[in-house]
């Protein structure tokens, strides 16, 4: 009987309890886990290079025996440093080294066969081709191994090791299911894949874990084989058909229809100390539009640090309170619902509107208070953390949520805290921009707006690179604008598990810099652990300027906006992130005079020096971001927890943007005009069913 895709790897053949156990550590369960985990590369060896053969430089893979080895150095804790001879059939000799390799000594024995794979290089010293940390795959001897087709002589996969199944038994193993499987369904539509000229489903899977020879292996090792190009698309195709489902639905539940009257107009003017900026102006008209519809709004407002968000925001929230309902901001942390409240309440309060701050820090007392004011509605705005989506906080009119940071929420939570009104609108503020393939991704379900444009006569921020060593120069340039009448700050990084940790580091600096650098100058201090009424007064202080300098921990990064600040000085700049970084250094150069920002850093490898030089050279967040996102890959790229990123089988949205482009574009004109109700009817029931787990699409359909 074939194997069905549902089936429990335990009851494929060579999968026992153990190795169940470690295929399942990585999420591999079923049959079509592991048809779906794909290879990360792919190695040639249809036609291999005897030793004899090899040139350096080269990329090659041999396959070899063991002549001899050694350890050298430290035998103990695996320092010692091992090499090993190889040699083959045209008897020519390859010499393979590994630092800290001592391990390897109780696999490579004299007489193993293995496959090497790695660059080749030429040993002046012996005058022999060596290779440095070659990838090894120790291979059976030929006799006593039936599954030595799979091995060599042809393409062969490589996967990521789970525990100890190995590349090697991986192949094994899916080699025999792929024996043993019946055709796969093909859900793709038949229009996209006879336009596209797709293979099939199942074969695109066959020949994505073993190519066909002939198949040149640096297209595969790009992931463009049609087989590739089929699953990547697939991938992509169903990932944004949910978003677009999403999307769909929720257009079509009853909204708020908020009138745009004259008075709502003037109201907004009055709020207003400037005079907005072209993009400002379009991006209030985009939201104002989508408010007036009737249909619920689902906007992500996104620029650049300094765009001129937070105006934006309180413009749209003017629009919901002269309508006569309630507004909630939510920000992911305390401090920044402090900021967002400390920066919004003044502007709010001049239109007459009152503000509530709801956090953790409120005490019992004063929640049941605050939660009865929203209840019956006479407070009109709240701004808070996720205090406000518990259960019991409830409004009488919630007309308009503003979320900031969008990210670190759930999207459940997202819903919970909509369904608490008659479905309000909802705007996402980002402060970090975000490259296009990750808001497509994780924010397909969300229109788009963005401010494009800096406020007039802001200048580019001088932007230096310092060692540790160096740091008095930092000083003396920060000595130097505050004596100019400026002010300035020095930031240490937080790392979130240990915010102790680091607010005692901030204590010492300030201590330090108070005292013995800057001895007569008003320092001072701001910490999360402080609390409301000391954080809000360490920002007054500043913000009168009565402290010149602020030292803080990355409290600061959003929202703290003080026009008369031009030196930002980072500590341990290599600890940041680069957008955090970006967002830090946003915080000067608010006003009109020259800004610098000095990054002083202590250790740096290659990719840290790389960031670096991004920052110093590029003002641009865009640009910013899609360099980290480079450097960090995706999953780093928002920081770590609850990313809300969906995690790819073979999709890659850093290497691959070019075909989710072109999966968006089929998925979204799929849904729009589905060739019929029943094959629309099918997919819902095809993504709930193999894709809504694994990619977090709550409530498709
Ligand atoms: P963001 O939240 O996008 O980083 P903010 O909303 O904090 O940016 O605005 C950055 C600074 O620019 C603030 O000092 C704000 O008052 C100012 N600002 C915003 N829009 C304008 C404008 N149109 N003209 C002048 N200054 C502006
Ligand atoms: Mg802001």
């Amino acid at each position: 009987m074939p194997l069905a895709l549902d089936t429990a790897l335990t009851y494929v053949k060579g999968i026992g309890p153990a190795r169940a156990a470690m295929l399942l550590a990585k999420g591999l369960e079923t049959v079509e886990d592991l048809l779906q985990y794909f290879p990360f590369r792919y190695e040639d060896r249809s036609n291999l290079k005897s030793i004899a053969e090899l040139a350096p430089g080269e990329q090659a893979t041999v396959i070899a025996e063991v002549r001899s080895s050694k350890v050298s150095g430290f035998r103990r804790r695996n320092l010692g440093l091992f090499e090993a001879e190889f040699t083959d059939s045209s008897r020519a000799i390859l010499l393979a080294k590994w630092f800290h390799g001592a391990y390897m000594a109780d696999r490579l024995t004299p007489g193993t066969r293995v496959a090497l794979f790695g660059k080749i290089e030429f040993d002046s010293y012996k005058g022999e081709l060596q290779m440095m940390h070659p990838e090894t795959e120790l291979l059976g001897s030929d006799e006593d191994d039936d599954d030595s087709a799979i091995h060599t002589g042809r393409i062969v996969p490589v996967y990521e090791a789970a525990g100890k199944v190995n590349t090697r038994a991986l192949r094994v193993l899916i080699h025999r299911i792929l024996q043993d499987i019946s055709e796969l369904e093909d859900r793709l539509p038949e229009s996209i894949r006879t336009h596209l000229r797709f293979p099939g489903r199942t074969e695109a899977i066959r020949s994505v874990h073993f190519p066909a020879s002939g198949m040149p292996v640096h297209i595969l090792n790009d992931f463009r084989s049609p087989a590739q190009f089929r699953l990547i698309f697939e991938e992509f195709f169903w990932l944004e058909c949910g978003l677009e489902i999403k999307r769909q639905k929720a257009r079509l539940m009853p909204g708020i229809e908020f009138q745009l009257t004259d008075r709502v107009r003037e109201q907004i003017k009055k709020l207003l100390p400037f005079k907005p900026t072209g993009a400002q102006k379009r991006v209030l008209k985009e939201i104002a539009e989508d408010m007036a519809h009737p249909s619920p709004m689902n906007r992500l407002l996104q620029g650049d640090v300094g765009s001129g968000k937070t105006i934006v925001a309180a413009e749209s929230a003017v629009i919901a309170l002269e309508n006569g309902y309630q507004v909630v901001i939510l920000a992911p942390t305390e401090i920044l619902a402090t900021q967002h409240y400390f920066s919004l309440k003044p502007l709010l309060e001049k239109l007459g509107y009152a503000v509530a701050l709801l956090t953790g820090s409120n005490t019992a007392r004063e929640k049941v208070k605050i939660k009865e004011l929203l209840r019956s509605g006479l407070v009109p705005v709240a701004i808070g953390t996720h205090a406000l989506i518990e259960k019991d906080v409830e409004f009488a009119r919630l007309g308009l949520v503003v979320i900031d940071e969008q990210h670190r929420f759930g999207v459940m939570q997202r819903f919970q805290l909509v369904q608490k009104g008659i479905t309000p609108d909802v705007l996402v503020m980002t402060a970090t921009p975000i490259p296009r393939t990750l808001a497509m991704t994780l924010y397909g379900d969300l229109d788009v707006s963005t401010i494009d444009e800096l406020p007039p006569g802001r200048r580019k921020i001088v932007t230096k690179h310092l060692t540790s060593d160096q740091v008095e120069l930092a000083y003396s340039a920060l000595k130097r604008e505050v004596d100019n009448g400026r002010q300035g700050y020095v930031v240490y990084p937080v790392i979130e598990e240990s915010e102790t940790q680091a607010m005692k580091a901030a204590q010492q600096m300030y201590e330090h810099l108070s005292q013995e650098v800057f001895p007569d100058v008003p320092v001072g201090l701001l910490h999360g652990r402080l609390g409301t009424a000391e954080k809000e007064a360490a920002m007054q202080a500043f913000k009168s300027g009565r402290t010149k300098i602020l030292v803080s921990t990355t409290v600061i990064e959003v929202g703290v906006d003080v026009p008369n600040a031009t030196m930002m000085l980072i500590e341990q700049a290599e600890r940041f992130g680069l957008s955090q970084l970006h967002q830090l250094r946003g915080r000067v150069g608010r006003g009109g005079e020259q800004s610098y920002c000095m990054l002083i850093t202590e250790k740096l490898n290659d990719t840290g020096k790389e960031r670096i030089r991004t920052l110093v050279d590029s003002q641009d967040g865009f640009v910013i971001a899609e360099m980290d996102l480079k450097l960090r890959g995706p999953g780093e790229f928002f920081g770590t927890k609850q990313s809300g990123l969906p995690s790819l089988r073979i999709a890659n949205i850093l290497r691959d943007p070019d075909i989710l482009v072109a999966a968006r574009h089929e998925a979204r004109s799929f849904v729009e005009h589905p060739p019929s109700r029943q094959a629309f009817a099918e997919a819902v029931e095809y993504i709930k069913n193999h894709w809504q787990r694994r990619y977090g699409l709550v409530q498709v359909g």
